[in-house]
């Protein structure tokens, strides 16, 4: 294997075989960190080549701080990550409140000095992390999907069987497959139901000259430089519409309601998929746009210079949290989007699937040892639960903004002020993994106590489901946030 001199500098090798199941942004993750953790790695992956669709994701200091070990990733992120600002305003465009930053908030006592908020567009992320994979000399096996999995516990050995019936095992299999995992089944030995959250987005990205070729909308939305990332929320009646972009790229994302249509021609809410690759025609978001008063013609504008395939209609489904990501023998493990869905909303997806990553390799070192294996999974569960049961709860703060248009002035959303707290940005999963780790092995096997620290101070977890939450918002109640959340 060649490695480049910019690569990091790898733990002593631990014989420890790890397959990865998916390479998003979870699996690639994995794949780099098990590498510089000592650990030998494969990755497949079910599309035939590399993914580059996606609009844009926030990846928060708790992820991008592992990068550190990865001198060409740091390099490179510099380049790709922008600054965005906010602004709320409501469906006809106008404007409520002026563009602002948005900052991640100092906890009280703290020394740590808060960063601004980045967001990257998921291809060029996803390519940096493929791009670092290969000068370490892994490849990713394409058009390799996993359809069925199982263990050896004796053997300690987990596997996966692929669509043509081929078997490929290891001393671990880590699936980063994203939502609606098989796996699911033998870590939970069930499949989980998902319910749909009644709304869904009509989201995409395009390079920025395909919108700058029509006068009207470059008037509107005029060219930015540099870093620059305004992102314009506009909110109304059901609907939400959100339009970014950067020097490079121009988004936008329409958020409607299973409720919102209200003439029997419009296109159908249940037309939208769980997917990452169901395109859809712009005309049919234009059905939705002319039952809104008001709604102005730059906007369609917009809509109509979508190329035709770069529109997802993607449908939010909801799913508990769920407890359990390792298999009974210990021998399979589920990391990022397989192990927890977020909603859009949470602002948490790739930065959890991140830090999960870190998480699962570190306790691989911890473990040391092939038959240490069963334990490291179960402690780096253990250890990630409670904190993204947590984030996922924030991701349903605000679902009743959606029916008001912003007020004017200095609104935010109680939903992103919760998410700039330091209990979220301040932590370090490789640094949390290495100090806990025989701490959760004790509380693991003799039962001693073990206090999460990587949640807001003075939270009492308890499980919580999406019915529950959701009855109560219904009733017109908050949503319960005991401790320091923000
Ligand atoms: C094409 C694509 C575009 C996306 N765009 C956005 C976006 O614009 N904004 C946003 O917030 N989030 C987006 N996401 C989701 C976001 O990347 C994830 O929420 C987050 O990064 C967690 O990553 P993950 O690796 O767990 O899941 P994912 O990023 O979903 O990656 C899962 C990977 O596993 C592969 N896979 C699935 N099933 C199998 C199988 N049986 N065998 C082998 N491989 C399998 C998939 O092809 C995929 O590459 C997108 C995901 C994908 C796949």
């Amino acid at each position: 294997m060649t490695v480049t001199p910019d690569c990091p500098t790898r733990y002593p090798a631990t014989g420890i075989s790890v397959l990865i199941v998916g390479a998003g942004v979870a699996g690639l993750m994995a794949a780099l960190e098990c590498w510089r953790n000592g650990h030998d790695v494969r990755i497949i992956e079910r599309s035939s080549k590399q993914v580059t669709t996606g609009d844009s994701f926030t990846i928060g200091p708790s992820a991008i701080r592992t990068l550190k070990y990865w001198p060409k990733m740091v390099e490179e992120n510099e380049k790709i990550e922008y600054n965005p600002t906010i602004s709320f305003h409501d469906l006809t465009g106008a404007c409520a409140t002026a563009p602002k930053h948005i900052n991640y908030r100092q906890g009280r006592d703290s020394k740590n000095e808060p960063e601004q908020v980045h967001r990257h567009w998921r291809p060029q992320f996803h390519n940096m992390l493929l791009k670092q994979l290969s000068a370490i000399g892994i490849k990713v096996e394409y058009g390799h999907g996993a359809v069925d999995y199982f263990e050896d516990g004796p053997a300690g050995r987990g596997g996966i069987v692929l669509k043509n019936g081929d078997r490929m095992d290891a001393d671990v299999v880590v699936v980063a497959d994203g939502v609606g995992s098989h796996s699911t089944s033998v870590t939970m030995g069930r499949d989980i139901q998902a319910r749909p959250s009644g709304e869904a987005l009509y989201r995409t990205a395009f390079p920025v000259e395909i919108a700058m070729a029509d006068p009207v909308v470059r008037e509107r939305f005029p060219v930015v430089q540099g870093k620059e990332g305004p992102i314009e929320l506009w909110a109304g009646e059901k609907i939400r519409f959100v339009i970014g972009r950067t020097a490079d790229t121009m988004s936008w994302t329409l958020s409607h309601k299973a409720s919102t249509i209200i003439h029997p021609w419009a296109p159908d809410y249940t037309s939208a998929t769980e997917s990452w690759s169901h395109n859809t025609d712009p005309d049919e978001v234009l059905k939705i746009t002319e039952t809104i008063p008001d709604w102005p013609e730059v906007a369609n504008r917009l809509i109509r210079l979508t190329p035709k395939n770069r529109l997802l209609h993607f449908r939010v489904m909801w799913r508990n949290p769920q407890p359990r990501w390792v298999s009974p023998a210990g021998r399979i493990v589920q990391i990022g989007d397989a192990a927890h869905t977020y909603l859009p909303s949470s602002g948490n997806g790739a930065t959890q699937a991140i830090e999960d990553a870190v998480s699962l390799a570190t306790c691989l070192r911890m473990a040391g040892k092939t038959d240490a294996i069963p334990w490291a999974l179960r402690i780096h569960n253990r250890l990630r639960f409670v904190r993204v049961s947590c984030l996922q709860k924030l991701g349903l703060l605000d679902r009743n903004s959606y029916s008001r248009a912003p007020s004017k002035g200095d609104y935010t959303l109680k939903r992103i002020q919760y998410l700039m707290a330091e209990w979220i940005w301040g932590h370090n999963p490789e640094e949390y993994a290495e100090e806990n780790y025989y701490k959760v092995l004790d509380h693991l096997q003799r039962g001693t106590p073990f206090r999460d620290m990587n949640i807001p101070r003075g939270h009492v977890y308890r499980d919580w489901t999406i019915s529950e939450i959701s009855s109560q918002q219904e009733r017109g109640e908050e949503i319960e946030l005991d401790g320091e959340w923000d």
